[in-house]
């Protein structure tokens, strides 16, 4: 499988955007999706069932645990997770066939995925990994409770696994607190699109970013 040339990016970007369940990631992804037609979106691979209104190639690659394991145990995923006994994984193919040819890449994937692709040597010229931040965690679990289907014991493991993701925050280059869409989308499309960009309050050493993550991991849901 031919690997990017380490010293050589030729322009070619790996933007990986996580958030907490609930974070809005999807939505910023698909607004900055709109905004930069020239960032293509990485589709996983999943075991877990598709769901109504989910497309399989559109959404995700929708497969077995058997050729899950099978693309695994071939060195065809470039990073793999496992979440609430489903498994999911990004293609590495496709990601090294744009980068090669110098295109933008959005990976929406969890800290964990991100923390593997941030130890492959050959990523990190490419790599720029941005982290969505709640305003409040309650906020983030008002969004859990407000979507169709809700459960209330899901939800509650997913605020606990947000507790843990976002204790990950400074392993990310950036970090957007998501106060609104717009606002938002517009901040992570510079940081998507400028790479001499300084944006210091969005730095995990910022103050205002460690006392918001200090708050955050201080504040308990009812
Ligand atoms: P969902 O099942 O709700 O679509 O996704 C659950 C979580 O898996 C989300 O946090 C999503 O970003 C993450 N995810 C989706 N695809 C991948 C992937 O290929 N790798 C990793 N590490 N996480 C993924």
């Amino acid at each position: 499988m031919p690997v990017p040339d380490n010293g050589s990016p030729k322009g070619g970007k790996l933007v990986i955007l996580s958030a907490p369940s609930g974070g809005g990631k999807t939505t910023i992804a698909g607004e900055l999706l709109r905004l930069d037609p020239t960032l293509h979106r990485s589709i996983s691979v999943t075991t877990r069932k598709q769901r109504p209104g989910e497309i399989d190639g559109r959404d995700y690659f929708f497969i077995s645990k058997q050729e899950f394991d099978r693309r695994l145990a071939d060195g065809q995923l470039l990073e793999h997770t496992q979440i609430h006994g489903n498994h999911y994984g990004t293609p590495a193919d496709y990601i090294l066939q744009q980068l090669e040819s110098g295109q933008k890449v959005l990976l929406v994937i969890e800290s964990l995925g991100m923390r593997q692709i941030k130890k492959r040597p050959e990523l990190t010229n490419y790599l720029t990994a941005i982290f969505l931040l709640p305003v409040t965690m309650q906020e983030l679990w008002d969004r859990l409770a407000a979507r169709p289907r809700t459960d209330a014991l899901e939800n509650q493991r997913r605020i606990q696994n947000a507790y843990g993701e976002i204790a990950f925050y400074n392993e990310y280059d950036y970090i957007i607190v998501n106060r609104t869409i717009a606002e938002s989308t517009a901040l992570a499309y510079k940081i998507a699109t400028d790479d001499a960009l300084g944006l210091q309050a969005c730095r995990p050493n910022d103050l205002m970013v460690r006392t918001h993550v200090a708050d955050l991991l201080d504040q308990v849901v009812v």
